[in-house]
């Protein structure tokens, strides 16, 4: 309505002019002409009432299609704008413009996802008696060093004798926490493991994999017990370890388990890693130990993981064991 006055008074204004010659030589054309021209208003005002809104609205339109979607106002302005005004028809190109960008958006976003699952990190390349040289060879913080073997029955002879056997497989002292542990996942670990375990554990599950940590610190007395008790399961006694009469028993409860002052676990810097749906000594076998080994280990590396007992390195101590890792950090890792 708004729209259309001004025009209205433009012609009254004309017509005004013009008033008096018209009145004089054709005043009946003159109220002819006024009268359609009424009547064209009239007309064009009751068909402009629905359009000017969409007009309008189109305009409106205009200015918010940047940020509004297409698909609310696509589909109600192209009828009304086609029969109304022809340059409207540019804009739904514009208006699908957009619906071409944001997928583009869409792939951006995704795409940065990708790069940050692969850390630019330079793995150093171990061969399995590199781990065992490497990790006999390191000095780590927050131990200290068990300079005497701790005794295992308090029997001189019999100790001594299972000691001689345990470093004949390649058992060597390990050292003991100088700092307070701290726990995760319910079990004591030096403090600098915490957080490359929990990121270990969730890259596994992100790839599918539910891993869980079944031993960690373990302490000389923990170590005491579990040896003394495995070897008195093999039928040994303490006096026939003292005469040297079983050998071999003793030798075979050292494939799997150490004396107390030789395990590993006693720096709380090394785990158990258990792969759930399997049994924990089947570790080997399990998609857990081909996720975390593939590609010389490599996702225990990038978390500072290393096997703690390759499969392939000799004298070692106890048989290889895929389940057991120790922490030592991604800088000694990683090539500079
Ligand atoms: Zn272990």
């Amino acid at each position: 309505m708004r729209i259309i006055e001004p025009k209205t008074y433009r012609h009254t204004r004309a017509s005004s002019a013009r008033k008096p010659q018209f009145f004089r030589s054709k005043p009946a054309i003159v109220i002819a002409a006024l009268l359609l021209v009424g009547v064209g208003l009239a007309a064009r005002q009751w068909i402009f009432q629905d359009d000017t809104q969409p007009v309008v609205a189109s305009a409106q339109d205009q200015a918010q299609e940047p940020s509004d979607t297409v698909s609310t106002t696509g589909a109600s302005e192209p009828q009304p704008e086609d029969a109304a005004v022809p340059p409207d028809e540019p804009e739904p190109q514009i208006e699908q413009e957009p619906e071409s960008e944001p997928e583009p958006s869409e792939q951006l976003v995704e795409q940065p996802s990708t790069p940050v699952q692969q850390p630019e990190v330079d793995l150093l390349t171990f061969a399995d008696n590199d781990f065992k040289l490497f990790y006999d060879n390191l000095k780590q913080p927050g131990l200290d060093t068990v300079e005497n073997p701790p005794f295992i029955y308090d029997n001189v002879a019999a100790d001594e004798r299972i000691q001689q056997i345990a470093e004949d497989r390649g058992y060597k002292l390990r050292s003991e926490p100088s700092v307070q542990l701290a726990t995760v996942d319910g079990y004591p670990v030096q403090p600098a493991i915490v957080d490359p375990w929990l990121a270990l554990k969730q890259a596994a599950a992100a790839d599918g994999h539910t891993i869980s940590i079944v031993s960690a610190y373990r302490s000389i007395s923990h170590q005491r017990t579990l040896f003394t008790s495995r070897l008195q399961s093999a039928g040994a006694t303490v006096e026939q370890v003292a005469a040297g009469t079983v050998d071999n028993k003793i030798d075979s409860v050292l494939v799997t388990s150490s004396i107390p002052g030789y395990s590993k676990h006693h720096t709380g810097y090394t785990i158990d890693i258990l792969c759930a749906g399997w049994a924990f000594e089947n570790f080997k076998n399990s998609p857990c130990n081909e996720w975390i080994s593939a590609n010389n280990f490599e996702m225990a590396k990038l978390h500072g993981f290393i096997p703690s007992y390759p499969p392939g390195a000799t004298k070692q101590g106890p048989d290889p064991e895929a389940w057991e890792y120790v922490w030592v950090g991604v800088d000694l890792l990683t090539k500079r």
